[in-house]
């Protein structure tokens, strides 16, 4: 190994932004950005990195990097996590999985940059992010292809995005959709979300179960149906006002 000086002990890293969208939980955000592309956040800039100087040409960009801290975790961390995608018993190394149980609690995020506010400080617009409010931003970075898009490559035990089910609402449900402005892109987050079947893993199949799933501003309140070929699918029986 070089003789190169040994790193500090620790960096102090200091949040240039926050998020304040869709997912006022952790309960329900999907696994990763992208998989709920109606999901909306806005990243707003602290002092003194809200200078629109900061983001001079970040708009020639469709996707940004988000580095951020899974500040709702705790800081105690293992060497092996157990992924929901391996059903929760199958343990891999921490550093294997996108475990938000990890060392310095770093979590990175692509997603798609919709539009940019500088009228009063700095205010980006986001699409299909998977972080709750509050969370801290450290850094925001464009995303290039050319560099970073690898379509062909290995994906250990999460080769595809994750298996989907399918979303019914009632009319109860549409009613109060109907009277929104937001009423399309509420239901498409409430179907994208739900078709992700935020349920613990341990709960499937307790039919009579009811779940509740906070976004935007409002509940949604739902059960799960298996129908006679064994097909699962989530009914939103009713979406209340917070
Ligand atoms: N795409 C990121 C990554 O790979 O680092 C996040 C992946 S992690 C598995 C996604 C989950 O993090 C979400 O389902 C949500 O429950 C959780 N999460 C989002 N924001 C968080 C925060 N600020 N603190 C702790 N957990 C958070």
């Amino acid at each position: 190994m070089n003789d190169h000086p040994a790193p500090p002990k620790a960096f102090h890293l200091t949040p240039i932004g926050i998020i304040e969208g869709d997912y006022p939980d952790k309960f329900g955000i999907p696994r990763q950005p992208g998989l709920a592309s109606a999901a909306r956040a806005s990243l707003v800039l602290l002092p003194p990195f809200d200078d629109p100087l900061t983001v001079r040409g970040l708009d020639a960009f469709s996707h940004l990097w988000l580095t951020f801290v899974f500040h709702q975790s705790p800081e105690r961390w293992t060497p092996l996590v157990r992924p929901p995608r391996l059903g929760g018993n199958a343990k891999v190394g921490v550093f294997a999985s996108r475990s938000t149980h990890r060392p310095n609690r770093l979590g990175l995020s692509l997603v798609e940059l919709v539009d940019i506010d500088t009228t009063c400080g700095v205010c980006l617009q986001l699409r299909g992010a998977d972080l709750v409010d509050g969370t801290p931003i450290l850094d925001i970075k464009p995303y290039l292809p050319w560099a970073e898009a690898c379509p062909d490559a290995r994906a250990g035990f999460a080769p595809e995005a994750p298996p989907t089910l399918a979303v019914t609402l009632s009319p109860a449900a549409e009613a109060m959709l109907a009277r929104r402005d937001d009423g399309d892109s509420l239901r498409a987050l409430i179907c994208q979300v739900l078709a992700q079947d935020p349920r613990p893993a341990y709960h499937c199949g307790a039919e009579e179960r009811r779940y509740g799933v906070r976004l935007r501003d409002v509940d949604v309140r739902f059960h799960a149906r298996t129908d006679a070929t064994g097909e699962t699918r989530l009914e939103v029986v009713e979406i209340v006002a917070m």
